[in-house]
């Protein structure tokens, strides 16, 4: 009599013998690219590579600091059984202490490139990230890389964008804001118009001598919504707050990092009294940071570069919404492969400003785009890259 222990018997002689002949495939149509990725008693290797791309900006970019024409970076992939993932170290020189350099981040691929031979599932990013992340204290933006190239490669073997995965609407995804540049009058006049056209909400770097001014210059020309980026350049809590009260009767939609990073119990002040969101930049880096800025903000600004990407800020997402705390996703100027990756989950944000790709003349792929001002995610696999 056939019982049901010899049924089971029989079933796992017939998968022992097809793992002795070879290879099993996960067997679907309407995902042609699954045909491949089991191979039983194979083991694929991940081998990482990568290059320095410097990144040549469409305009002079100008903060209160400094200006510069170039941004450093390097281009990384991770090939894994025959399919590549893409990613990117982008390292503005002002941030080289938490991000790394060239030449740092590309020592740090170098080893990273080693210890990712030792794992043989890239499905296995807590491990891998987690380990890569111990390896080093700065060079950020290198484990972002990592962590972008690792995301879009298993996003390709699953045939799915993160979006997708993280259970995102993509129809959801926000406005970007773009930011409109310190300049002469007439200059900052005709950039707003141009960009009034592409955007429905702009961004203001202010914390100088003439906000006011470039305010109104704006104002002149559009009624659209305004972000206010002061980065860290008010710093007496009464002049930020009296601002914040005159940029709020002129449209503005929220502020940016008012005060310096030091003065946390000024910028505490500040939100309370505050008729607008006040959000964390200079004073947020990682998922760690998160909890501290409670009460002294109201939300936080996640970019992937400095938080190592896609794993962490993901979790910085949801860790910010637990705290009952808003949440906006920013960049720096980049290539659209990491600005596509960032995107992946600004269907879950308040805000973004993810025009880093837009302000380069030298992109390697085409990933997000920006219609009618609004992120568009392309349905595609991973981060959803095409190479030009
Ligand atoms: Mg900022």
């Amino acid at each position: 009599m056939a019982t049901r222990r010899d049924f089971l018997k029989t079933a796992a002689a017939a998968a022992i013998s097809t793992s002795v002949v070879g290879k099993a495939y996960a067997f679907s149509n309407e995902h042609p690219q699954l045909f491949n990725i089991t191979h039983l008693g194979e083991k694929p290797k991940m081998k990482l590579t990568f290059f320095p791309y410097e990144l040549n900006l469409r305009h002079v970019f100008t903060v209160a600091t400094y200006s510069r024409s170039t941004t450093p970076d390097v281009q990384v992939e991770i090939t894994y059984d025959g399919v590549t993932g893409y990613g990117e170290a982008s390292m503005p020189p002002y941030l080289a202490k938490e991000l790394g350099t060239v030449e740092s981040v590309c020592d740090f691929l170098t080893r990273a490139g080693k210890e990712l031979e030792k794992f043989d599932d890239p499905f296995m990013l807590e491990d891998i990230l987690t380990h890569l992340d111990a390896m080093d204290e700065g060079n950020a933006a290198g484990k972002a890389a990592v962590d972008i190239a690792l995301h879009d490669l298993v996003g390709k073997l699953m045939n799915q964008p993160w979006y997708k995965i993280w259970g995102l609407d993509p129809a959801k995804a926000p406005n970007t804001t773009f930011t409109i540049g310190i300049d002469t009058a007439d200059v900052v006049r005709a950039k707003t118009k141009e960009c009034a056209d592409q955007f429905n909400i702009l961004k203001v770097k202010l914390g100088r001598e003439n906000d006011k001014e470039m305010i109104e210059t704006i104002r002149s020309v559009t009624d659209l919504p305004i972000a206010v980026d002061a980065n860290q350049g008010w710093t007496d809590k009464q002049y930020a707050i009296d601002m914040i009260h005159w940029l709020h009767e002129h449209g503005i939609v929220m502020v940016e990092q008012p005060m310096p990073k030091t003065q946390l119990d000024d910028i505490a002040w500040v939100t309370e009294r505050s008729p607008l969101p006040i959000f964390a930049d200079e004073s947020i880096q990682r998922l760690k940071d998160i909890a501290s800025l409670k009460g002294a903000f109201s939300g936080i600004n996640i970019k992937l570069m400095k938080c190592t990407g896609m794993r962490e800020g993901w979790k910085m997402v949801t860790t910010a919404r637990s705290l009952g705390m808003k949440v906006m996703v920013g960049c720096m100027t980049e290539t659209s492969c990491a600005c596509s990756a960032a995107a992946q989950f600004s269907p879950a944000v308040d805000f973004a400003d993810l025009d880093g790709n837009l302000l380069i003349a030298n992109d390697r792929f085409e990933g997000m785009t920006v219609v009618k001002g609004k992120i568009t995610l392309p349905n595609r696999p991973g981060i959803g890259l095409i190479k030009l």
